[in-house]
């Protein structure tokens, strides 16, 4: 007998709750994250439900769980659930509750949430995808296909040891022939009826070191020298003021269409002669996000130079973290960069890749899938005229592991219509992060009947 969608509501409440007081914080040191102790919790969960699961340990403490519910027909297609357990470091300063107390509050609309670091990124998804993974044991309905739950470690500091390695070295264990990870399902409601969008792609890194040569000389001249930093400043200066060309494709048009913002400021985002005015007319962490869905972006992040304090500096080293949108190269890099340091520059300096394994990108994942249509399908149940559309993530996720491989991921989750898109994104990685108990409801629900859904 199925069990009623409030008690499992309330079973990802209280999952969600246990998740983020577990403090699995990933700082990207191999010590820290500490996900051992959700992958236990989850192990926990599952237990006494006669399912098989396994848990992996890359480094001392970095566990992930990998379940599997085994369907009748060997030859239909997997679906693997991608749940990280870990989370980003929150400074309790900024913060209007305790980031790990995972407190349920009633805000003063009467709103339910769920506070604390991992509500929406991606803890949420974590403990509703357990719950309904659960739900279809307990119930002992069998699909066709096997269902894959996997609470991975390591996704918030580059997925070296979680995803990356897993998946390279167990796919035996891992195998599966379609994804649902984070993130996606923020319903808008505008003139052309609800738009929900789902995850299809993300960016990828174009990352590089520049180390910009000088000569030394004696700090007590400063005339005429050949400043390493005085160069360097230069460059990260015409990198601030560089204007990269925008891509306003249809992906672009449907977030922008999914704001529900004035129709003119619509029409301007969408102009390649018009969309740095109207980027600069909106709120700075909503105009960020679409420059970002548009552009290539290059952040020069840190430098280094100079060793004491009377020596002209002879070499200065910058780091670009630059991130591309699926389908720019490593090659555009190379010729972008020249172009905006200058040929007075570039003589002085050597432009080098921060890893050797950056990639062209990790694909986009097609919305001709059964799974795509199995999402849509599932998101009408609870927004009957809703049209889901594909979106980018500017961050990364373990989905391009996935998409590496071919196999279709999609960032996917079900909102209420308590978050508009512009305040839902702002919780990533932000200060008071929380999640609304209706949205983990539909959630749960979703994946549900998605799985009722995927082998129709
Ligand atoms: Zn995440």
């Amino acid at each position: 007998m199925s069990t009623s969608i409030d008690t499992l509501t309330g079973e990802t409440v209280d999952l969600l709750q246990a998740l983020i007081r577990n403090q699995c914080v990933n700082d990207g040191t191999p010590e820290s994250g500490h996900e051992v102790r959700s992958a236990e919790l989850l192990r926990n969960e599952l237990e006494g439900f006669g399912v098989d699961f396994e848990l992996f340990e890359t480094e001392p403490g970095r566990v992930s769980l990998v379940a599997r519910y085994e369907g009748t027909d060997p030859d239909a297609p997997d679906l693997c659930l991608c749940a990280h357990t870990d989370v980003v470091p929150a400074n309790p300063d900024g913060w209007t509750n305790d980031p790990f107390g995972g407190e349920l509050i009633t805000s003063p609309d009467g709103v339910d949430e769920v506070w604390g670091r991992g509500a929406v990124d991606m803890l949420n998804l974590t403990s509703s995808m357990l719950v309904a993974f659960r739900e279809v044991i307990r119930t002992g309905k069998r699909y066709p296909g096997d269902i894959v739950y996997f609470a991975v470690a390591d996704e918030e500091a580059g997925s070296v040891l979680g995803a990356k390695q897993l998946l390279a070295d167990h796919w035996d264990v891992l195998h599966c022939d379609y994804v649902i990870s984070e993130y996606g399902g923020t319903p808008s409601f505008g003139d052309n009826g609800t738009t929900v969008l789902l995850t299809t792609s993300e960016k990828h890194s174009g990352a590089r070191r520049i180390t910009v040569h000088g000569t030394p000389s004696h700090g007590s001249m400063s005339y005429a020298t050949d400043n390493a930093l005085i160069k360097a400043s230069e460059i990260v200066r015409r990198i601030a003021a560089a204007e990269l060309t925008p891509r306003l494709d249809d992906v672009f048009a449907a977030r922008v269409g999914a704001l529900g913002l004035d129709p003119e400021i619509q029409k301007q985002l969408l102009d390649p002669a018009h969309i740095a005015d109207a980027l600069a007319a909106l709120p700075p962490a909503l105009a960020s996000n679409l420059h970002s869905c548009s552009h290539m972006t290059i952040n020069p992040n840190t430098i280094h130079s100079g060793e004491k304090l009377n020596t002209v500096p002879d070499t200065a080293v910058l780091e670009l973290d630059i991130r591309m949108l699926p389908g720019q190269t490593q090659q555009d890099v190379d010729r972008l960069l020249p172009e905006i340091i200058g040929p007075d520059l570039m003589p002085s300096v050597e432009i080098e890749w921060y890893r050797d394994d950056l990639t062209n990108g990790f694909g986009v994942s097609s919305t001709e899938s059964p799974l795509w249509d199995a999402l849509g399908d599932a998101i009408r149940v609870a927004y009957p005229e809703a049209t889901v559309m594909p979106s980018l993530v500017t961050g990364g996720t373990d989905c391009r592991f996935y998409r590496e491989r071919g196999i279709p991921a999609y960032g996917a989750g079900l909102l209420s219509d308590k978050v508009p898109l512009s305040e839902f994104l702002s919780r990533f990685h932000g200060n008071d992060e929380r999640i609304d108990v209706d949205s983990l409801r539909l959630t749960t629900q979703l994946f549900l009947d998605v799985f009722d859904r995927l082998w129709r």
